[in-house]
C-alpha cells in the first residue's frame, strides 16, 4: 500500500492549547490551512491523520501569554523545576479548551467528533471522521476528593496523565534533563493511588508520560488496564529524564500496552539537542529499538505536534506519510504499519475503555 494511504491514529497533540494561544494573538483557524503550528484539518487530512489524543495543557500562569510550547525542554541543558498550578485556574481553563474543542465540533460540519466510547471511535473511521479523544495532560483540574472527575468525565474526558513535569497532587512529574535518569523523585500520594483505581472503575485510559520513574511503577503495580505511555522514546537510545528505560518499556509491553513515539527531537537525539535538521532515520532508530524489546503490537506513534520541535524532514501532520515511508524503506511490512499506525491504539482503548 502506498505510504499516503496509511491512517494514523496518534497519542498526543497540543493543538487545542496552540489554537487557544493562537486566538489571542489573532490566531489561527483549526479549519484554515496554516503555515503556524503543526495541525488543522487541511493538513491532517493531507496526512492521513485519522484521530488522536487532544491534550489539555494547562501552561503556567505566568507562561500563559506566552506561546511557549510545553514539551520544550530546553534541552541538553537542565531546565529549572516547573512549580505547582493553583488547581481553581487549572479547572477554569481547562472548562475553556473543552468548550473550544465544543466548538471545533460544532463548526465541523461532522468532519470532526469528540468519541466517547471504542464504537463511536469505530463509526468515525468507518466514515472518515475526525476522532478526538479528549486527553488532559496533568490532573491539576480534578479536585483530590474526585468530586469533579464524573463532571469531567460527562463533559468527554476518556484519557487522563496524572502529571505534566511538574508536581501536583497526585504524583511528581519528572522534569527536564539531559543527560538525566527518569527517577527523579517520589512516588504517587494517596490520593494518586486512588485516582487510578477511580479511573479504572470510570474506564479512563491512565497515561504514564511525564511521570517520574517510581511514579510510572507504583500507576503499574495497581491499574488493572493495561500500562500506557502515549508520548515517549528510549532512553537507552536518548538519556533525557522524560524517556523510557528498558525495564519501563518491559512493563509496557507485559501489560499488553502501548507507547506511543514522541517526535520531539531532544528526545531522540542521542546527543539532546533541540534540532531540526535531524533525520527521520532517528525515528526509525527508536522505533526498531523499542519493537525489537517489546514487540510490534505495543509501539505505535505519539506524535507531540503543536508541542514540540520537528524534524524538518516530517515538518507537520502532512507530513506523516514521509514517515511511513521511511519505515517501508526500513523493512516494515503492511501488517506492522497498521499496527503501528492505527490498531495498536484501537486494541489498547477498547481493552481500557468501558
Ligand atoms: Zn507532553
Amino acid at each position: 500500500m502506498p505510504a499516503s494511504n496509511y491512517r494514523v491514529f496518534d497519542g498526543h497533540n497540543d493543538t487545542l492549547l496552540n489554537l487557544h494561544l493562537a486566538e489571542r494573538g489573532g490566531g489561527r483557524s483549526f479549519f484554515i490551512e496554516s503555515e503556524k503550528g503543526h495541525i488543522d484539518l487541511p493538513r491532517a487530512r493531507r496526512g492521513g491523520l485519522a484521530g488522536g489524543f487532544f491534550a489539555i495543557f494547562v501552561p503556567p500562569v505566568d507562561e500563559y501569554s506566552s506561546s511557549a510550547p510545553p514539551d520544550d525542554p530546553n534541552a541538553p541543558s537542565v531546565a529549572p523545576p516547573v512549580p505547582a498550578l493553583d488547581p481553581a485556574y487549572a479547572k477554569d481553563f481547562t472548562n475553556d479548551l473543552i468548550t473550544l474543542l465544543g466548538n471545533i465540533e460544532e463548526q465541523a460540519d461532522g468532519q470532526v467528533r469528540l468519541v466517547r466510547n471504542i464504537q463511536e471511535l469505530g463509526r468515525c473511521l468507518a466514515r472518515d471522521v475526525l476522532a478526538m479523544i479528549l486527553h488532559f495532560e496533568g490532573a491539576e483540574a480534578i479536585h483530590p476528593d474526585l468530586s469533579v472527575l464524573e463532571h469531567f468525565y460527562d463533559r468527554g474526558l476518556r484519557s487522563l496523565g496524572l502529571v505534566w513535569s511538574r508536581p501536583n497532587a497526585y504524583g511528581h512529574g519528572v522534569p527536564f534533563a539531559f543527560p538525566a535518569s527518569p527517577d527523579s523523585g517520589p512516588g504517587l500520594t494517596d490520593a494518586g493511588f486512588e485516582i487510578v483505581q477511580e479511573c479504572n472503575h470510570l474506564g479512563i485510559l491512565v497515561d504514564l508520560a511525564h511521570l517520574n520513574e517510581r511514579g510510572f511503577w507504583d500507576v503499574a503495580a495497581v491499574t488493572d488496564a493495561p500500562v500506557v505511555v502515549t508520548h515517549g522514546a528510549a532512553h537507552r537510545l536518548s538519556p533525557c529524564s522524560r524517556n523510557l528505560t528498558d525495564q519501563q518499556l518491559d512493563a509496557i509491553g507485559e501489560s499488553g500496552g502501548v507507547v506511543g513515539l514522541n517526535f520531539h527531537v531532544g528526545f531522540l537525539r542521542p546527543d539532546g539537542l533541540r534540532d531540526p535538521d535531524t533525520p527521520l532515520r532517528v525515528m526509525i532508530d527508536h522505533i526498531d529499538y523499542m519493537v525489537d524489546r517489546i514487540g510490534i503490537d505495543h509501539v505505535a506513534l505519539g506524535s507531540d505536534f503543536d508541542g514540540a520541535t520537528m524534524s524538518q524532514y516530517l515538518g507537520d501532520v502532512a507530513g506523516l506519510p514521509k514517515l511511513i515511508g521511511e519505515l517501508q524503506q526500513a523493512g516494515y511490512d503492511d501488517v506492522a504499519l497498521r499496527k503501528l499506525t492505527l490498531e495498536n491504539w484501537l486494541r489498547v482503548l477498547g481493552d481500557t475503555w468501558r
